[in-house]
């Protein structure tokens, strides 16, 4: 063989391999424009090779946040960084789906030269992580637990879970967010009900991207989305993880022919230790929802937690 053909091999070797990697994987050119792009990171964010291809990766395509909702894309963008120092990188991120929910994704990225060692760029390496239980996802295929519309658990699912977290009295502390949607009656009359029903959808997606195994997330009422957090360590972590949620739904889209709709969420926290009552427990965070709402909305308040400071 000639190293003509070695190199051809060698080429159609990490092609193969590019292809059929079950990561989500692409390449960016110094500019960060993306200039390959695999079928998993296809299946992970719902964008073809051919959504993307030519496009600068900051391009409103995945807009990268982290776990404090902050964008990546102008001053903490990992590939960047990579490329400049050609330091391996490691980070846990939030992409943007093309449907426009979140999810969380783990990223590694490595820089790319060519055969003379010219730096052409960066690869990103991803996968999903966390994300919904995958056993409480195949319970919820069962019709009479799940939501329609949404797809997540439906009230009558969400009523028995917790009921059934909160009747050992010796068990773990739960942790009850309540979310409602700031001023849906305005996206309905402004885009219209089918639009409002895909904002609630993606609402729904991203509120469950955002939560571990054990947590169970359901539509409560019309657009009220309620949160069953397992074990939180204390109500200011409860609050950390609500604020997430809020964060990242604010950064959420839904596309329509004609523009991107995205809306606030308002969070009202509250901690029960096992044993006591569920009606107590939803009724402390329905109040802090309320004074969420009351305070201006798009925030999160935890029950018992300022009342001092406020009285
Ligand atoms: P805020 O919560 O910020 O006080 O204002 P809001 O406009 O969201 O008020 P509220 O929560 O009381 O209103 C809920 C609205 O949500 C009323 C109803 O039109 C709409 N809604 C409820 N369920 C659905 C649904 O399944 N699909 C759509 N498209 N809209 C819904
Ligand atoms: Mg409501
Ligand atoms: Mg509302």
């Amino acid at each position: 063989m000639t190293s003509e053909t070695d190199a051809g091999a060698a080429e159609g070797i990490r092609e193969a391999l590019f292809d059929a990697a079950q990561e989500g994987l692409y390449v960016v050119d110094p500019s960060r424009h993306i200039v390959a792009w695999n079928a998993g990171a296809e299946r992970i964010t719902g964008y073809a090779a051919a959504d993307v291809i030519g496009r600068p990766c900051g391009a409103d395509i995945l807009n990268h946040v982290d776990s404090h909702g902050t964008a990546l894309c102008r001053e903490n963008c990992p590939l960047m960084a990579t490329i400049e120092d050609g330091e391996p990188r490691g980070a846990m991120v939030w992409l943007r789906h093309k449907g426009g929910h979140r999810v969380p994704v783990r990223v590694r990225v490595a820089r790319v030269r060519d055969a003379k060692g010219v730096v052409i760029g960066a690869v990103e390496a991803f996968e999903p992580a966390a994300g919904p239980d995958p056993d409480e996802m195949e319970v919820l295929r069962d019709a009479a637990r799940s939501d329609p519309l949404t797809g997540i658990a439906n009230r009558g699912h969400f009523d028995r879970v917790l009921a059934e977290r909160l009747a050992d009295p010796i068990g773990d502390q739960v942790g009850l967010l309540m979310t409602d949607i700031d001023h849906f009656k305005r996206v309905n009359d402004q885009y219209g009900h089918p639009i409002g029903d895909a904002v609630l959808r993606t609402v729904a997606q991203t509120i469950s991207g955002a939560l571990r195994p054990g947590d169970l997330v359901a539509r409560y009422g019309g657009e009220e989305i309620a949160v069953i957090i397992a074990r939180p360590s204390s109500a200011a972590s409860l609050g950390r993880i609500a604020d997430r949620i809020r964060l990242l739904v604010s950064q959420s889209l839904v596309a329509t022919s004609k523009q991107s709709v995205s809306v606030t969420i308002s969070i009202g926290c509250a901690v029960a230790d096992s044993g006591s009552s569920p009606e107590e427990l939803i009724r402390r965070a329905d109040e802090a929802l309320y004074r969420a709402k009351d305070a201006g909305r798009d925030r999160v308040v935890v029950h018992g937690v300022g009342d001092e400071a406020a009285a």
